[in-house]
Order: C-alpha cells, then sequence, then structure tokens
C-alpha cells in the first residue's frame, strides 16, 4: 500500500534507537524524510546512515530534550532545511524508576521533564508549521498509563498525561484539521527494555513470566509493528481518524491475561 508520505517531513524524537528506529526507517521506506531528534550524536548519525545506505532520506539533530531550547532548536532546524514540517512523532521517553517511596519532588519534576514537557514543548513549536501543511502528530505511550507498574510515578504520570493531552490537543487542532493519535505499546524489546529487565532480579525469569501473559501469541511485540500503526496513523490513509489512543499490545492491557 503506497501510504502517501512521499516527501513529507516528519520529526521523530528518540528516532535512533528501539521503537523510534523502527519508526523512522518505515517512514524512510515510505519516501518520507525523516528528522531524527535525540540526545546521542553516534547513535542518531548510524541511524542515518543507515537509512540513506538503503537510499532513504534522514537528517540528525542532537537535543537533550528535557530542555526547552532544545526542542525549539529541533523545530528551527527542521525549518531551515526542508522549509515545512507535515509530521511529528513523539517518542523518546524513560522508564526512570522514580517512585512514590524511593523517589523526591526534584527526581519527580525531572521524570516529568523528561518524559512530557517535550511532547508538549515541540507540538507547540512545531504547530505554526503543521497548520500550514494541516501536519499531524502521533504520541508514543504507554499501558503503564492503564496498569500501572510500581515504582515509576513520574514516568507514569507522563504516560497518563499524554494520553490526555492526546484528547486535548484533537480537540484544539479540529479548526486547523491537525489529527492526533497515540499508540501505546505494552512489551517490546527495545535497549530501554533490555536495560529496565536487567535492572530487576532474576531478569530471565521475569521476562519468561510477563512472555506467557501477552495474550497474542505469547510474544513480545516487535517495534516494527508499533512503526507499522504509527506511519499508518501520520498518513492520510488515516485521513478520519484523530484523539484515538490505539494498543498495539497483543492484547496484553484490555484481554484476560489468565486465558491460556
Ligand atoms: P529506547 O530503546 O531507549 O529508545 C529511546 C530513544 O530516545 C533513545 O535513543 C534515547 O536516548 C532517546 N531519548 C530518550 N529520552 C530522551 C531525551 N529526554 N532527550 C533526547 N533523547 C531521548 O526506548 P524505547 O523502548 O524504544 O521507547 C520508546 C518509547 O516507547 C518511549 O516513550 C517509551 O516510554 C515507550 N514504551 C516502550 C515500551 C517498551 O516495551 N519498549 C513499552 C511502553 C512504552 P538514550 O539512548 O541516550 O537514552
Amino acid at each position: 500500500m503506497n501510504l502517501g508520505l512521499h516527501d513529507k517531513v516528519i520529526i521523530v524524537t528518540g528516532g535512533a534507537k528501539g521503537i523510534g528506529e523502527a519508526i523512522s526507517k518505515l517512514i524512510a521506506e515510505e519516501g518520507g524524510i525523516v528528522v531524527i531528534a535525540g540526545r546521542n550524536a553516534a547513535d542518531n548519525n548510524k541511524t542515518v546512515d543507515e537509512i540513506v545506505k538503503t537510499g532513504g532520506r534522514a537528517f540528525a539533530i542532537t537535543a537533550e530534550l528535557g530542555k526547552v531550547e532544545d526542542c525549539k532548536k529541533v523545530i528551527a532546524l527542521t525549518v531551515d532545511q526542508y522549509g515545512k514540517i507535515d509530521g511529528l512523532v513523539n517518542n523518546a521517553g524513560a522508564n526512570d524508576g522514580v517512585g512514590l517511596e524511593n523517589g523526591s519532588p526534584e527526581k519527580f519534576m525531572t521524570s516529568l521533564q523528561n518524559n512530557l514537557s517535550h511532547y508538549y514543548n515541540l507540538a507547540h513549536y512545531a504547530l505554526p508549521y503543521l497548520k500550514e501543511t494541516r501536519g499531524n502528530i502521533v504520541n508514543i505511550g504507554s499501558k503503564v498509563a492503564d496498569t500501572g507498574q510500581g515504582n515509576t510515578s513520574g514516568y507514569a504520570a507522563s504516560k497518563g498525561a499524554i494520553n490526555a493531552l492526546t484528547r486535548e490537543w484533537a480537540v484544539e487542532m479540529l479548526p486547523y484539521a491537525i489529527r492526533v493519535n497515540t499508540v501505546i505499546p505494552a512489551e517490546v524489546w527495545t535497549p530501554l527494555y533490555e536495560t529496565w529487565i536487567n535492572s530487576l532480579p532474576n531478569p530471565k525469569e521475569k521476562l519468561a513470566a510477563i512472555v506467557k501473559h501477552i495474550p497474542l501469541e505469547k510474544r513480545m511485540t516487535t517495534a516494527e509493528e508499533i512503526g507499522n500503526m504509527t506511519v499508518f496513523l501520520l498518513s492520510p490513509k488515516s485521513s478520519h481518524t484523530t484523539g484515538q489512543i490505539v494498543y498495539v499490545d497483543g492484547g496484553y492491557t484490555h484481554l484476560d491475561r489468565s486465558v491460556n
């Protein structure tokens, strides 16, 4: 299927690794121009090189998205380079384990800065350009907003807020026909996931216990499966879909996990 993303300029935060990398590569395969915004220049450049080698178009911007001025820079450099923005994928985030008991007010605010504020900041600064192109926004959330996880208040609060902002922004953007949707992963094998599971006691046993409860096919979701839904939502093929929170999780969040 041709998704109609040819020549579309789409920013992907955290687009060099894990889910973001899969999204970046799928956009490039569809003929889109990917702007990867992430804090690690080497990771960004590696993914850009891989995309370019396969005939795609990509551009990297080094940015610590927890800083407002870096968010501003991402939008300004994208417009300098390409003159327009057709899409924004807010994806960067980390399950940083700031709990109620083991955290602090300062750590909680830092977690919101790293997981939530840049979703708003980038959408805010991109808005004048998205209005010109009738572009759209896809946020990457987490099942943690629905299920909780324990010991991760900052991350859970951020992901809950992202769901709320999806509906809020979808309403505010109606006059501009800018669509806003969110994709929810649950268990996806990525560098972030690997770090998280290895931080637990008995990671192998824990992983087996999680996978056994993923209803569809008892397996992890792939980053490409999250990417496929994301590029569909970015594309004009989903032209009447807005304000939706779409779970790409093998049924993990909503189905009866006791079913074998
Ligand atoms: P990942 O493998 O760590 O990749 C995330 C990328 O974003 C990394 O390149 C990371 O850089 C970058 N990044 C994170 N925070 C940043 C910041 N403040 N400024 C600049 N760059 C930043 O993570 P992932 O598993 O693909 O997760 C992507 C998204 O999916 C996140 O929003 C996460 O909450 C969500 N999610 C993932 C899962 C899962 O099972 N993997 C489940 C639910 C939700 P560094 O490498 O330097 O950290």
